[in-house]
């Protein structure tokens, strides 16, 4: 199967580094090389800057129907072109097919849906206490964005800075993922071929801190928005701090789930363990804190425990595969170091616990029992396919664990008790909370965490605020 090269885009340009230098692309699936991606320096970031701010001076002055139109061609492009994007993905990052091409898909979704928002980025007129003054406030696109994307979901992150970030009438200067460089490369090329003009999106990649250390001071950079680690995200807040950025952090969470003693089981588990296992448990709001009410522990823990047994772990290209490999080695060492400690700790494997193999990052769907909370699995974000249990027999001791932690990015409940799901809904610190369902994370809600998950949101009219200033004008008649 094929895998391009990828190139920088700038200017409307695809093109190499000016230093002519690449970095190796590798499958998770395989460990095998399967391409390059070019490594940009300072002239070739001086380049996009300079070209970001032309666009966004064109992009900011088109009407927004007629950004919409152009927005709408591209999802239009990436739903034509999702099972070409969807292999690229796949053999990029590992995720299985179907997964790849839902990416793809929900791409394509949640840049119609800000393509239409962006009609409706309203101001206001204020009564002013002069019959002679009109009092206008008015929302402009804050400039030139700087985004910073991760490699779990190399095409998603992207897109929903992108389509907030272009509705707004911004331009956007993407550093994506040096591991998996192509799939959002496309998402590029969809926008480039909808007839977006030259700079208003441009793609680079290379080193991460240099790029970020470079941009973030930047005087054409205006906002700064990042999706990745806690530890990463406060430093780049701080350099953006410093230089009075607006941000956008989408950071990493431990989500709790907590399955009360009056929950539908079956439910909970098919919901929680969808969620726990998709991309390889690779994803920011993946259950990892399983908080089981004693009553109901063993039922649970044995049916999770059912279901990562029955899932086809392989190369996620194959018909069939539920689960692909870890992204990269780093996460097959994190997940023996982790499994390690909790079991060291008292913890009980019911069943994985172990990479598969020698060749890929596999790892198989693990389910561990009995996890002390002095775990480092229970305190660090897994992000892998790990699912940590422990008992409560009081939902306030369920609430205070979820909220012992710095982080608040997701969570998800299961009750049949109205008066458990509001006692949830209003104590458990999350951005994002899924009561009795699996994560539902729609373009049109808001997107984000709280606490050290960070700040701002990625989903619904949120978003688009988070592009926009807001000024006030006020006209006397003469
Ligand atoms: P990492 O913290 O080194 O990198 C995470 C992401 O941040 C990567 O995309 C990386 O390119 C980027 N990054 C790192 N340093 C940067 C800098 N100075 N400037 C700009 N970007 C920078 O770790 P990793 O090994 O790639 O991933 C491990 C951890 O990252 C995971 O355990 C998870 O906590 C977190 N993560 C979170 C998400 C998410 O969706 N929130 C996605 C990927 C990784």
């Amino acid at each position: 199967m094929s895998y391009p090269d990828t190139r920088l885009f700038i200017d409307g340009q695809w093109q190499d580094a000016a230093s002519g230098k690449t970095l190796p692309v590798v499958n998770p699936a395989t460990g095998q090389q399967i391409g390059r991606v070019a490594h940009a320096g300072i002239a070739d970031l001086d380049r996009a800057l300079a070209a970001a701010q032309k666009g966004f001076e064109v992009w900011r002055d088109t009407p927004a129907l007629e950004r919409a139109r152009t927005m709408r061609r591209a999802a239009a492009l990436m739903r034509e072109r999702a099972d070409a994007i969807a292999a690229v993905l796949t053999q990029e990052q590992g995720k299985p097919l179907a997964e790849a091409r839902i990416e793809a898909l929900a791409a394509a979704d949640i840049i119609e849906w800000f393509a239409d928002e962006g009609m409706r980025v309203y101001g206001r007129i204020v009564p002013s206490r002069s019959l002679a003054v009109r009092q206008l406030v008015v929302k402009d696109p804050v400039g030139v964005v700087a985004a910073f994307t991760p490699w779990n979901f190399p095409i998603n992150q992207v897109v929903r800075k992108l389509g907030a970030a272009l509705a707004a009438g911004c331009a956007v200067l993407v550093k994506a993922p040096e591991e998996t460089p192509a799939s959002p490369a496309e998402l590029i090329r969809a926008f480039a071929d909808a007839g977006v003009p030259a700079g208003v999106v441009g793609l680079v990649f290379g080193n991460p801190a240099e790029i970020s250390s470079y941009l973030i001071p930047h005087p054409i950079v205006r906002k700064v928005t990042f999706t990745g680690s806690t530890p990463v995200g406060k430093q780049l807040a701080a350099l953006a701090g410093q230089h009075m950025k607006r941000v956008t952090m989408e950071l990493g969470g431990h989500a709790p789930v907590i399955v009360c003693e009056d929950a539908d089981i079956e439910l909970a588990v098919k919901a929680s363990a969808g969620a726990k296992f998709r991309n390889a448990g690779q994803v920011c709001i993946s259950p990892t804190r399983f908080l089981v009410h004693e009553s109901v522990r063993a039922d649970f823990v044995a049916a999770l425990t059912r279901h990562a047994e029955g899932l086809k772990v392989g190369d996620g290209l194959l018909e069939g595969t539920q689960m692909g490999p870890l992204a990269n080695p780093r996460r097959v060492a994190a997940m023996a170091d982790l499994l390690g400690d909790a079991v060291q700790q008292g913890a009980s494997v019911r069943t994985g616990g172990e990479r598969i193999g020698s060749v890929g990052n596999f790892f198989t769907p693990t389910v561990l029992d009995d996890v002390p909370q002095s775990a480092r699995i229970f305190n660090e974000e897994p992000f892998g396919p790990v699912a940590a249990v422990r008992g409560f027999t009081q939902l306030e001791d369920a609430i205070a664990e979820s909220n012992r932690l710095a982080f608040g990015l997701a969570g998800y409940a299961f009750t049949r008790s109205l008066k458990n799901a509001h006692v949830l809904s209003q104590r458990v610190e999350v951005g994002m909370l899924w009561i009795n369902q699996p994560a539902t994370p729609s373009a049109e809600l808001p997107f984000g965490g709280i606490k050290d998950s960070g700040y701002g949101s990625e989903g619904g009219p949120e978003a688009l605020e988070a592009c926009l200033n807001t000024r006030a004008i006020s006209i006397t008649n003469l």
